[in-house]
């Protein structure tokens, strides 16, 4: 007989470091958040008025495939809806692929300024996470290779990546992907992929076609529904099964489904968003770099801004927050103790960040 005294957790799950989320400013104040890559343009229209209708149906189990939002998926992605598998946020799929492909013994390998989920969902599962160097803030398709080994299971990539908002090209995600043994999944998180404007860019939608060992992971939440948590992922027929048979029977509500399916097919809404993304994402960075700070390249809906030193970086926090933007601290979740990660926001907010920011350069 065992004399622990309570439930003790599986080992390693009480050495995960817990998530942390960026801030909201106190309840009730006016601060503009810009540290969670929210949509700055509120939700669909169509998504919201779906969302409303269902609740006149509550009482009902939703329909447990999301059938209706697969279909809508399928038709304006041009894929099969029974390659697709929902989920109550990307986060939901990325938690059962880890549980799905890794166990104890087993490695996953990531980039080292990857999303701060990957180490937890691999832990989770008993498994390790092998963190390799980038250059200059970009993943390295060359060092994850060479970090391969044969307890490698899972590779996560997340093109454009969060915090840095870089990118791999299509080249060179297939040059990751031919390096791989046909054993090991690539989990491609496409989060950002609404938001790229890279001529030489894909979401990975090919790579999942072709192989047997690629998948890929999209999110609505960067697209104005990230209340509602919804996720989606597209595999080969032999991976959707696996995750089909340990998902949430009912993993994804009646609101998420109809204002997902809504939110799909509002093209133009998804296009107003991008554009916007786009202008003030290209305005910020302009305007932003200077001699003592450096902003790098993004094709997602945020920016990461790095300063000289840390004190630095942390002084513009709090003269953002003193003037009414939150903004996301990169240094305890990331180990960027020198960057801000910044959301495109609106004009306005984009247009008082810059100001803020550029004022502080000049009092120094
Ligand atoms: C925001 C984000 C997600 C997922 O978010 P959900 O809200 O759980 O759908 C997944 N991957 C990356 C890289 C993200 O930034």
């Amino acid at each position: 007989m065992s004399d622990q005294k309570r439930p003790i957790p599986q080992p390693g799950i009480l050495d995960i470091a817990p998530y942390l989320p960026g801030k909201s400013g106190a309840p009730g104040s006016k601060a503009i958040k810009l540290s969670a890559n929210e949509s700055p343009l509120g939700a669909s229209p169509q998504a919201v008025a779906a969302f409303a209708a269902a609740a006149d149906h509550l009482e009902i189990y939703p329909e447990g495939s999301s059938r209706l939002l697969r279909e809508a998926l399928g038709e304006v992605h041009g894929i099969d809806p029974n390659a697709i598998v929902c989920g109550n946020g990307s986060d939901d799929l990325l938690h059962l692929l880890a549980q799905t492909y890794l166990g104890h013994g087993d490695e996953a390998v990531m980039n080292r300024y990857g999303f701060s989920v990957y180490p937890i969902i691999t832990k989770a599962a008993g498994a390790e996470i092998v963190t390799v160097d980038e250059v200059d803030y970009t993943a390295n398709v060359d060092a994850l290779l060479a970090a391969i080994t044969p307890r490698t299971r899972i590779v996560w990539l997340a093109n454009p990546n969060n915090p840095t908002g870089t990118y791999l090209s299509v080249a060179e995600v297939a040059r990751l992907h031919a390096g791989l043994r046909p054993d090991i999944l690539l989990v491609i998180d496409s989060a950002y992929a609404e938001y790229v404007t890279a001529a030489d860019y894909s979401v990975g939608l090919d790579l999942v076609e072709a192989h047997e060992n690629v998948v890929m992971v999209r999110t609505f939440s960067k697209m104005g529904l990230a209340a509602a948590r919804i996720g989606w992922m597209v595999g080969p027929g032999h991976v959707v099964d696996a995750i089909n048979r340990i998902r949430g029977p009912f993993n994804v509500n009646l609101p998420a489904q109809l204002a997902g399916a809504a939110a799909t097919r509002d093209i133009a809404f998804n296009q107003r968003l991008k554009a916007h993304n786009a202008q003030w994402r290209d305005w910020l960075t302009a305007q932003l770099q200077s001699n003592r700070m450096r902003v790098i390249p993004s094709q997602a809906n945020f920016v990461m801004v790095l300063f000289e030193t840390p004190e630095l970086a942390a002084r513009a926090f709090e003269t953002l927050a003193a003037a009414g933007y939150i903004v996301r601290e990169i240094g305890a979740s990331y180990g960027i103790h020198n960057g801000l990660r910044i959301s495109i926001g609106s004009e306005e907010a984009m247009r008082g960040v810059a100001e803020v920011l550029k004022s502080m350069e000049g009092a120094q």
